[in-house]
């Protein structure tokens, strides 16, 4: 089993990625795809008046502050628009592709956190009304009906909490956690960069192998959003994934080449 997870910054191609896991799925191999929607939802969110923010916690982690109305336009975004392009495009090249948020069925499951720290203009603040969380159960009992059935799921944020309000979780951390429930044999996380850069953004500085016990120790070379994922990647071999890949989603064979080698791989 392999986990895809497909991120939703500007310069992502998703055509690239279906056209690919479509023949690596027609071969018979099984694979879940998760994907992301920010960008989108960014540009969504300002046209309809209520831009995003983005929050900074005292350790370094950047965040969406999801109040209910960011919420129902993340929803539209990811549920609605991002992921039924990406079940379309799978439709079209013959794979019969399911779409499901991680609220349908709990698939993706985890404590709903209320309020966040945040620092702002150099002081930390408690915002409330937040509706985030991190994944902590998968439900990989639907996961295994549909996939015994011939189905590939298409899997996105958000989670539900486990008193089922909808909560908004990071696709990469989601993605490990559903590697590590399906004991997959590689975690893909795919962006709009060649994998973790060590002098980010020249891209001529990609760290090429990261031994599995030092993951954290590159915390540092990822700012902001990529952050999360080097904490993804370290969450999936702590939790016996072999081999996470970080790689470039902008062309080519996305996941084809990342298992190949190219990108950034822990292992
Ligand atoms: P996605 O939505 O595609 O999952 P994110 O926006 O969450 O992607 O994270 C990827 C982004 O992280 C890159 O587009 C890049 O701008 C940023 N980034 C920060 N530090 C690094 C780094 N050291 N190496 C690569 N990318 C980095």
């Amino acid at each position: 089993m392999i986990v895809v997870k497909v991120g939703g910054s500007a310069g992502i191609d998703y055509d690239a990625v279906c056209v690919d896991l479509a023949g690596r799925w027609r071969a018979g191999e099984r694979l879940i795809l998760v994907h992301g929607g920010s960008g989108e939802t960014n540009r969504v969110a300002e046209a309809l008046g209520h831009p995003p923010r983005f929050v900074t916690s005292p350790s370094g982690y950047t965040s969406r502050f999801t109040d209910r109305q960011t919420l129902e336009i993340f929803e539209m975004v990811y549920c609605g628009k991002m992921n039924k392009g990406i079940v379309e495009r799978l439709q079209r090249l013959g794979v019969n592709a399911v779409g499901l948020s991680g609220l349908d069925g709990r698939i993706f499951e985890g404590r709903h956190k209320d309020s966040v720290r945040a620092v702002e203009n150099g002081k930390v603040k408690v915002l409330r009304g937040d509706h985030t969380g991190t994944v902590e159960r998968v439900n990989t009992g639907l996961l295994d009906l549909l996939l015994g059935a011939g189905y590939l799921p298409v899997l996105t944020p958000p989670a539900s909490s486990y008193d089922g309000v909808a909560i908004n979780v990071d696709g990469d951390r989601a993605a490990a956690a559903l590697a590590v429930a399906l004991k997959a044999d590689a975690l893909l996380l795919l962006s709009n960069v060649p994998g973790l850069l060590r002098a980010y953004p020249d891209e001529s500085s990609l760290i090429r192998q990261i031994p599995a016990n030092d993951v954290e120790q590159y915390l540092d070379f990822a700012q902001d959003r990529m952050k999360k994922k080097v904490l993804g990647a370290a969450e999936a071999v702590q939790g016996g994934v072999r081999r996470v890949i970080f790689g470039d989603a902008r062309a080519g064979q996305p996941i084809t080449a990342a298992l190949n080698g190219a990108g950034t791989v822990v292992s």
